[in-house]
């Protein structure tokens, strides 16, 4: 029989699924998931990761016999099992998203490339993000953005199954896979149905609290739309969640906060693709500094002590080991505490952003290798175009935690530390703390490093070079690369005239 091939990825839903679309529109289908153990291998997959896989392929599993068809689920490298395949019963044509991922994925679609070059088998890959493939420099992004979110979604199609044997590949276990650190045990769940009610409940209440409340992280886990694993793992597309919120938008009876909560969440939506865009453009940020100039800035001084100290949650500062203690328990935090970690770990820790961005990547359930290590690399100051942000982890607690409910949610034994103590409980006397039952280089860790001179020492480092001209040189082409022509929040949610020209802003 004559069939196509469908092949899952970071895409697992049939709703506004192109590749799904076209190749129920020919004929007959076989959907199939691969799971590719070399992928799961790398040091960025975690066991969290495969939990939410797994519970999205049920959710996928169930949809696609709902619609007429079946998932084949493999195990194996994707060219040992496309071959598997075709052998066992000629396909005509390989159908799948475009998808920007790690080198090790980058490198298994070059070898699908060759695979289907030798066997003359066409293979098409659609956008499902505002990401171009093979873009050279950013005028006119934000235009083409706005073509494919403006465009219809892709019809959920009636499926015709393809007859063809079925493999019986057994499923490996995560430990099998190598990835034994624990799950977060609160971590979000897989599967469109929870994707789509997360949504529901950010539109319609949430969002009220999203101006004002994304800062905090104890706000910030209700506030924020937490969307962020269902758009990773393509339990829902992008475009249905940039059309829900326009036209949520579009009710003039929504409420004022509502509408100024949507207006900021849009302007994140734009910015996913952007930041995914960076990696898709130049591969080689996942490991080398963006700018060349700033090689060797921190590879030759890496402290394993540090990096411990900071997987463990033990550097001393109370935010900084509270937000690495609910990393562990949700697999999630907010933006300005991911930040936060990233830049502690850059100026006073002095710690390169490869080992520390490994690490973060295995805690995030939100995983998205292009926002990932763009923003690494932005937090660290590497990429030579954007404005060094440090975080004081001291300013950050008096600001967002002022009480610390925060670090005594999360760090128990600063529920014995009084509240004149709670920023910098290392502080505290000796004959206190025995009054108080807190032991401090015990119960809780005494910083590695004194803030203010490591922060200052570390900052002059990256001054001295971002200042070199040999280094500022480059930058014009830096930002020509990957620099962003934005339009403000409140633009972005509304339906862009798509003929009119982009702004020339440069804002990231
Ligand atoms: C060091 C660092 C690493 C990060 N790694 C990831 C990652 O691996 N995966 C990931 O999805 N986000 C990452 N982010 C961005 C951001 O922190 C998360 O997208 C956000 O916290 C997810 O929660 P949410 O869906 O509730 O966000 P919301 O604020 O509700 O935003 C909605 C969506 O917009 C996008 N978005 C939001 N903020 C950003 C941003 N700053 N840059 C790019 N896109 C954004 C995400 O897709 C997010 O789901 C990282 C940020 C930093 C500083």
């Amino acid at each position: 029989m004559t069939y196509r091939v469908v092949w899952f990825k970071r895409d697992l839903r049939v709703w506004d699924h192109a590749p799904l679309a076209e190749g129920a529109r020919l004929g007959p289908v076989l959907c199939l998931y691969v799971l590719e153990p070399a992928l799961w291998r790398q040091p960025d997959a975690a066991r969290q990761h495969l939990g939410f896989v797994q519970e999205s392929l049920k959710d996928l599993q169930a949809e696609l016999k709902h619609l007429g068809g079946r998932l084949q689920l493999a195990v194996g490298d994707a060219v040992e099992v496309l071959e598997r395949l075709h052998r066992q019963a000629p396909f005509l044509e390989l159908l799948s998203h475009e998808e920007t991922g790690n080198a090790a994925s980058f490198e298994r679609d070059l070898r699908v490339k060759q695979w289907c070059a030798a066997k003359a088998l066409p293979w098409r890959e659609f956008r499902q993000f505002g990401v171009v493939r093979g873009l050279r420099e950013r005028q006119h992004w934000v235009r083409q953005w706005e073509q494919l979110m403006h465009a219809e979604p892709a019809p959920v199609p009636e499926l015709q199954a393809a007859d063809v044997p079925r493999f019986a590949d057994l499923w490996p276990s995560a430990d099998e896979l190598g990835l034994a650190a624990p799950e977060p045990p609160q971590r979000q769940r897989g599967g469109r149905a929870r994707g789509v009610a997360v949504l529901q409940s950010f539109l319609n209440e949430r969002s009220a609290s999203y101006r004002g409340g994304i800062s905090s992280p104890l706000s910030a886990p209700t506030a924020c739309s937490r969307l962020s694993p269902y758009l990773t793992w393509g339990c829902l597309s992008l475009r249905e969640v940039v059309q829900a919120t326009r036209s949520r938008l579009d009710d003039p009876m929504l409420p004022a906060r509502q509408r100024q909560g949507l207006e900021g969440f849009m302007s994140r939506l734009h910015w996913h693709c952007h930041f995914i865009q960076k990696l898709e453009t130049e591969p080689a940020i996942e490991h080398h500094n963006m700018h060349p100039g700033y090689q060797g800035l921190r590879e030759h001084d890496h402290n394993p002590a540090h990096l411990q100290a900071l997987m463990d949650g033990r550097t001393g500062w109370p935010l900084v080991d509270a937000c690495v203690a609910m990393l562990r328990e949700t697999g999630w935090i907010n933006f300005r505490m991911r930040a936060m970690l990233v830049s502690v770990a850059a100026y006073p820790l002095w710690l390169h952003w490869r080992p520390v961005g490994e690490w973060l990547a295995r805690q995030f359930i939100d995983y998205e290798p292009g926002i990932h290590w763009s923003q690494l690399q932005m937090q660290s100051g590497t990429t030579g175009i954007n404005t060094t942000r440090v975080y004081n982890p001291i300013k950050q607690a008096q600001d967002h935690d002022p009480h610390g409910h925060f670090v005594r949610r999360w760090l128990p034994a600063m529920q014995r530390v009084p509240d004149t103590w709670l920023f910098q409980p290392w502080l505290m006397p000796p004959e206190l703390q025995a009054r108080c039952g807190v032991v401090v280089g015990g119960d809780i860790a005494v910083p590695l490093v004194d803030l203010e001179s490591a922060t200052r020492a570390a900052k002059e480092r990256v001054y001295t070079l971002r200042t070199d001209p040999a280094v500022a040189a480059v930058q014009g082409a830096i930002v020509k690369r990957h620099g962003s022509r934005n339009r403000s929040a409140e633009n972005l949610s509304k339906p862009r005239n798509v003929e009119a020209p982009a702004q020339a802003t440069l804002d990231f």
